[in-house]
């Protein structure tokens, strides 16, 4: 099933929730909405269960107007962060909870109940806790349970708001992959809301990146990490380092360095900055061809295969430290201490010209 969200506008009161969005969740597919606390997700997640009602914009299911349809019409099925499991009902109850309600005529006999939710429970691998109660299972197993059980009225789309919010790091992780290979399992077209990048770009098929009532980019994990649209997506996605410097007819000078920068080639002289991931600088002990920028190992974390370092620019302000990584063969090799003089280039970037109205940062 297919979702298609057309020029979507949400307002409350006067503050504008959702700004013109356009989006599509391709059928089967596993879509993260990420981005930063009051970005607007949970409101877009509502539009689409027909929990809220948009000021204009429509909502396709599957290409046909759902726009006017109760959120009962739309069969989907939710998952919050806070899903309160009925306390004093078995895990088996809870999950069969939805078909029971079901009119007459729609209710499955015990014996499909018992088969589906035997069925449910086995695919959350928690078949074993049937019996138990809410209380006597861990947070991640809760949050599975709550999964089983909006899946048990057979939803066309699962809706996920922060689902593993609540959970401490560990857990997160696990049900992480966890969602992941169950959804590879079952393929039901799903939207995850999330404000945490890695989750976001771990779990989903395609991220959209979200700021401010607005889309800022739409593509695969890998595309929104390695080509950002945007300064917003850059420093959302992951650590960045920033330098700044002029763009002159296609090539862009920081400090001592020249650097091509052929889709930039105004004539006007004008301010830019560089947007550099710390694993995009080279760092040496001597200067090479081309120029670099002289600077200080402030700092050296080296935990695992990658060496954390923190350096100060020596034309710099002492306050802005530059985050660089290393493999530990090129720690060894480069036998850094702190204090020491290295010289920087990045041999990845990307260039956003500074208009002076707006500034980046
Ligand atoms: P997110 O889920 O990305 O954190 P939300 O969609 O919950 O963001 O909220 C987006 C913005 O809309 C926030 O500024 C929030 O305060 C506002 N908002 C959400 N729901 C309401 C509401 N019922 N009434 C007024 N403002 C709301
Ligand atoms: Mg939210």
């Amino acid at each position: 099933m297919s979702i298609e969200v057309r020029n979507l506008v949400k307002r409350f009161g006067s503050f504008v929730a959702l700004k013109n969005v356009d989006l599509e969740v391709r059928s089967g597919e596993l879509l993260a909405l990420l981005g930063p606390s009051g970005s607007g997700k949970t409101t877009l997640l509502r539009v689409i269960a027909g929990l809220e009602v948009a000021d204009s914009g429509q909502v396709l299911f599957e290409g046909e107007d759902a726009t006017q349809q109760h959120v009962r019409e739309r069969r989907v099925g939710f998952v919050f962060q806070h899903y309160a499991l009925f306390r004093n009902m078995t895990i088996f109850e809870n999950v069969a909870f939805g078909l029971r309600v079901r009119p007459k005529p729609q209710r499955p006999s015990d014996a499909d109940i018992r088969r589906r939710v035997q069925d449910l429970l086995k695919l959350v691998q928690l078949d074993w806790l049937a019996e138990r109660h809410p209380h006597q299972l861990s947070g991640g197993q809760r949050q599975r349970v709550a999964l089983a059980r909006a899946l048990a009225v057979e939803p066309k789309v699962l809706l996920l708001d922060e689902p593993f919010g609540a959970l401490d790091a560990k857990v997160r992780k696990e049900l992480r992959a966890w969602l992941r290979r169950l959804h590879d399992e079952i393929h039901i077209t799903s939207v995850f809301v999330t404000h945490d990048q890695e989750e976001a770009l771990e779990v989903a098929d395609r991220v959209v990146v979200m700021n401010e009532g607005r889309i800022e980019q739409i593509g695969t994990p890998d595309e929104v990490y390695e080509q950002p649209a945007s300064p917003f997506v850059y420093e959302f996605l992951g650590k960045v380092n920033l330098f700044h410097g002029r763009l002159h007819q296609g090539r862009a000078r920081i400090g001592g360095i020249e650097i091509d920068a052929p889709d930039h080639s105004e004539a006007e002289e004008q301010p830019a900055v560089a947007y550099v991931r710390p694993h995009d600088i080279h760092v040496d002990r001597v200067i090479h061809d081309g120029g670099a920028l002289a600077a200080h190992v402030f700092h050296i974390l080296s935990v695992g295969p990658i060496v954390r370092l923190e350096l100060t620019r020596d034309d710099g302000d002492a306050q802005d430290l530059i985050e660089v990584e290393i493999t530990k063969e090129r720690f060894r090799e480069l036998q850094l201490a702190q204090g020491d003089q290295v010289y920087i280039k990045p041999f990845r970037l990307d260039l956003f010209p500074q208009s002076v109205e707006e500034p980046v940062h």
